[in-house]
């Protein structure tokens, strides 16, 4: 993603990738209203929504070959919109009129796609728009100069780039070589995921289970498998998960006799939190897990990253192009910091509620309780869902610092269809736009029928906004603040 951003700005991108083709074990499902919007943005919507079908019709195959005796529709987290630490989230409870979910346009839903989905999606986009990829091959190693970074690859070649950002993982070679701190606090847990075939399924309760040695979850419609123990981390975290290791996890967890036949795919995890405490260090950049490591309850981490790179992308392009404003590239850590941090939190705060003692059962009877009142659940869903997304931007308005609502633009279109080539958009009266004709081609405007005018960023949060269309108090420090001086 961080690639393909820096493409559309026009910039020479080439990805390093170890891998000679997309990680097939399963991990994330499930993408936030942020990535969502991320894709919309930049005419990807199609993709995700062709994606999504695709599933639903691998689950549906899935199913007829693999009938269970407790019909998917028994399942506790149907009815939910997700889950805090197993506690369903009812659906009912939330305040779907909640200001923070509407104005949203057709992205905004979050929508269960698997990561090699969108791997997939994000392949095609880059070779599409001309990012150089290149697998098969890891950096090794690269030493900083004043003005770039060499690189030496795996293969002996050596590269030079102006800039390098690390997208690579929470075992990041690129962080471990710069030095960045990394801080946090160190796994309690050992977790699994997997996607198996069962002998005897029929001992296995759908949905959430905790019992005296942990917790497993077991989901019959995709044959998925999660495990927890919570009795420390894996000895070895490295080596790959066999059958018969999860098998013995399992029946531990579950205290049935079940037996798995066959394993198509499968992870380990655990609650190792961390995250580095800048994101920017001279010409070495973070982006993704290689910045933030947590465990995925909550379903954050892939989301997390796809924001942290449409963050990044156009702020880095502007500095590799030499437009910037002052303290631009700086803010990507001040923006993006605090959302990973909450993440973090949030992840957190889940392990302590997954903890098996008397007193955890009591804390979790009272948030379970919570979080099915109004309030709770409208808080959780906005929390899971992203919509609650705010940047500490300057600017007094409601809207500033947040996602742009996706207004309508003249007959036809809306305001994520003037985003697809990655530029700000100003909307607002035409005097308006001549105010900012200087900006062009860094900005478009256009005129909307509806809300306030707004000066929206190229990564579709809100720079300025004024509910009156003719007062436009602040919007020339906002262009300078974020598309810098327009004679550069
Ligand atoms: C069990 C599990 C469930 C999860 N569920 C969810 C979920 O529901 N929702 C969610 O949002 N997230 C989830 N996640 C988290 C999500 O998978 C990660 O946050 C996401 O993969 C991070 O993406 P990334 O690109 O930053 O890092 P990675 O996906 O780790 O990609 C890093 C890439 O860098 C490459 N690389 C590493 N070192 C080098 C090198 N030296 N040179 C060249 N290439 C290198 C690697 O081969 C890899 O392809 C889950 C994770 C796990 C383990």
């Amino acid at each position: 993603m961080v690639g393909c951003e820096l493409r559309l700005a026009g910039v020479r991108v080439t990805i390093i990738e170890r891998r000679t083709e997309i990680n097939r074990v399963i991990r994330a499902f499930g993408l936030t209203v942020p990535t969502v919007e991320a894709f919309y943005r930049r005419g990807l919507l199609p993709d995700l929504i062709q994606a999504r079908w695709t599933h639903v019709r691998r689950s549906v195959e899935s199913l007829a070959k693999y009938p269970h005796p407790s019909p998917p529709d028994a399942l506790p987290s149907i009815g939910a919109v997700g889950h805090f630490a197993g506690i369903m989230i009812p659906r009912d409870s939330v305040d779907h009129d909640d200001p923070d979910f509407l104005e949203r346009g057709p992205a905004g839903e979050m929508m269960p796609i698997s990561q090699q989905m969108v791997e997939e999606i994000l392949t095609r986009r880059a070779s599409a728009i001309g990012v150089d990829l290149r697998r098969g091959v890891a950096v090794e190693t690269f030493e900083e100069q004043e003005d770039g970074v060499d690189v030496r690859l795996s293969n002996g070649e050596r590269l030079r780039c102006g800039w390098l950002v690390g997208c690579d993982g929470g075992r990041s070679t690129v962080r471990r070589l710069s030095g960045f701190p990394f801080l946090g606090t160190n796994p309690e847990i050992t977790g699994w995921q997997a996607i198996v075939d069962f002998e005897n399924p029929e001992v296995l309760q759908p949905g959430w289970n905790r019992t005296d040695t942990g917790i497993y979850v077991f989901t019959p419609l995709t044959r998925r498998i999660l495990i927890v123990e919570m009795d420390g981390p894996p000895e070895d975290r490295r080596s790959d998960v066999t059958r018969e290791e999860l098998q013995a996890a399992l029946r531990r967890v579950s205290k049935t006799d079940i037996t798995i036949t066959s394993v198509d795919s499968a992870t380990r995890f655990t609650d190792h939190a961390r995250q580095a405490s800048t994101y920017v260090k001279g010409r070495i950049i973070l982006a993704g897990d290689a910045a933030h490591v947590h465990p995925p309850f909550g379903g954050q981490g892939l989301n997390l990253g796809i924001g942290d790179a449409m963050n990044l992308g156009w702020k880095l392009a502007a500095t590799v192009q030499g437009w910037a404003p002052c303290g631009l590239l700086d803010s990507y850590t001040r923006e993006r910091h605090p959302i990973g941090a909450s993440v973090l939190d949030w992840a957190r705060a889940q392990i302590a509620l997954m903890r098996l003692d008397p007193l955890t059962e009591s804390l979790r009877r009272i948030v379970s309780d919570l979080l099915c009142t109004a309030d709770g659940a409208t808080y959780a869903a906005k929390k899971l869902s992203g919509v609650v997304q705010k940047y500490d931007m300057p600017g007094e308005h409601r809207l500033v610092g947040r996602s742009a609502p996706d207004v309508r633009v003249g007959d036809q279109l809306r305001l994520a269809d003037l985003m697809h080539r990655g530029q700000a958009v100003l909307i607002g009266p035409p005097e308006l736009g001549k105010r900012a004709a200087d900006w062009h081609p860094r900005l478009v405007h256009a005129e909307s029928p509806d809300g306030p005018a707004m000066l929206v960023r190229p990564d579709g949060y809100v720079a300025w906004a004024s509910d009156d269309q003719d007062d436009s108090t602040g919007l020339d420090e906002a262009l300078h603040t974020w598309l810098g001086d327009p004679g550069l």
